[in-house]
């Protein structure tokens, strides 16, 4: 067990005071997850506002990046303001469901249509970056056996979808069936709190039920894919050595950090708590040594007194 540390990995390391302000002055580049970093649903992380617009100000270069697939972008700029988040523009925001319309649109180019599991997030998404889509047609007592089904779907993309149902699945199982077919998913998040202890399927659950119908394994378009930072250093002039990864999930925000050869950052204020982080730390498998994250904070809001003078 003392295989990670004797090898000189730093791993969950807690820190405050100069200690951030160190880190914070050694960074260009801030990459936030968004719930459970900088909000719980429509409630903004006390101080949460505040430190964003304080890393700006300062010159830094924020941006988020969100499995959540299901507002559009301009939706997330609205949320910001809502929330009291100032100067937050559409180009900060990378969600899943943006940069799966990208990889459609950029990297598969696609040709013909694509079929697509999911709400207005993946849906607006796909018509700002122009690509034709289908997957919402059926009457409501259609059936495998009677639905039409597009001769030119050349994709298949899975999101969250609260719509969810058994001819959807039906239908893109049957699309899958051509292997020149592709077939995208958002995000494989399993879950997401609710309160009072209720929890949200994720978009990882439709995924794998088409899994299991089609034999077949889905590109993944978000985090832990490190296609979302691809994304963004297509657009930015990003440098990694100079990004700190913020998030509240190891399995996929310290994964996909650790993926795209960032530092890391957990903040206790979501999912994922410290112990299961000393846990994976302290794992005698290596790969659990990507979920570690290399800095804990107990809140974002632990960045504020650095700002002061
Ligand atoms: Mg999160």
């Amino acid at each position: 067990m003392a295989g990670a540390r004797a090898l000189g990995f730093k791993g969950c390391l807690k820190i405050g005071g100069s200690q951030i302000r160190n880190l914070l002055n050694a960074k260009d580049f801030f990459l936030f997850d968004c719930d459970g970093v900088i909000w719980h649903g429509e409630e903004a992380i006390t101080g949460a506002p505040k430190v964003v617009s304080s890393l700006i100000k300062h010159g830094k270069n924020v941006f988020f990046v969100t499995n959540n697939c299901t507002r559009p972008r301009k939706n997330y700029v609205n949320k910001f303001y809502r929330l009291g988040f100032t100067g937050v523009m559409q180009e900060q925001i990378f969600s899943s469901s943006y940069c799966s319309a990208l990889y459609l649109r950029d990297v598969a180019k696609v040709q013909g249509k694509v079929f697509v599991i999911g709400g207005e997030g993946v849906r607006n998404e796909l018509l700002q970056a122009g690509i034709s889509f289908v997957g919402d047609e059926d009457a409501p007592d259609g059936t495998i056996f009677n639905c039409a089904l597009a001769s030119d779907v050349k994709a298949v993309l899975v999101g969250h979808d609260d719509k969810f149902t058994f001819l959807k699945l039906a239908k893109a199982s049957c699309y899958l069936r051509d292997p020149e077919c592709l077939f995208l998913a958002t995000d494989v998040d399993p879950w997401h709190p609710l309160q009072d202890g209720r929890i949200l399927p994720g978009s990882g659950c439709l995924t794998a039920a088409l899994e299991v119908a089609t034999g077949r394994k889905a590109m993944v378009i978000g985090k832990p894919s490190p296609f979302m930072f691809e994304c963004i250093s297509s657009q930015f002039r990003v440098d990694p050595a100079q990004c700190l990864m913020v998030g509240d999930r190891l399995e996929t925000d310290m994964l996909f950090g650790a993926n795209c050869g960032l530092d890391t950052m957990l903040t206790l204020t979501g999912i994922s708590q410290m112990k299961t982080a000393q846990e994976y730390r302290d794992s005698d498998h290596s790969t659990n040594q990507s979920f570690v994250p290399d800095y804990v904070v107990d809140t974002i809001a632990d960045f504020l007194p650095a700002f002061e003078d």
